[in-house]
């Protein structure tokens, strides 16, 4: 299908580590809505929400981690930091009763921006399993 097809196409230029839309959105040359920000960490929602919530998390520093994939020990910490940001947004959003993190990881996950991300999604009832 169209989505897929889209996502295959943006993998295989932008898994080659090129800058992609995010670089931008750190550099607030694109706007976004900002829900959390420290010295590492952005958080912004989704510009096509899934959920009454949808934020994305990201590294200021990609560092490599165009997606969950290429992760290696050294990106420990900043792994730890997203995971402990998108706690902060869900607590923030007031959805801490029931939320879910999802990294689409490829191509075949749908992947279509690679640097990392987590996407937080909650406000309504999350259904299992997912699509
Ligand atoms: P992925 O499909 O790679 O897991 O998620 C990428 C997400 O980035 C998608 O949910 C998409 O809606 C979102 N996105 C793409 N471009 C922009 C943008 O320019 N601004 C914002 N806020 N979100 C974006």
């Amino acid at each position: 299908n169209d989505e897929e097809a889209s996502a295959k196409a943006a993998a295989a230029i932008a898994d080659s580590g090129a800058p992609t839309i995010f670089d931008k959105i750190i550099a607030k040359e694109i706007p976004s809505t900002i829900v959390y920000e420290d010295e590492k960490v952005l958080a912004f929602r989704d510009i096509n929400p899934q959920a009454p919530v949808h934020v994305l998390v990201i590294p200021k520093l990609r560092d490599g981690l165009t997606s969950l994939g290429k992760a290696e020990s050294r990106h420990g910490e900043i792994l730890g930091n997203l995971l402990y940001a998108a706690k902060l947004v869900a607590e923030k959003e007031g959805i801490l009763d029931g939320f879910r993190v999802v990294i689409n990881n490829g191509p075949t996950a749908c992947q279509s921006v690679y640097h990392l991300h987590l996407h937080v999604l909650g406000g309504r009832e999350m259904k299992w399993p997912p699509g």
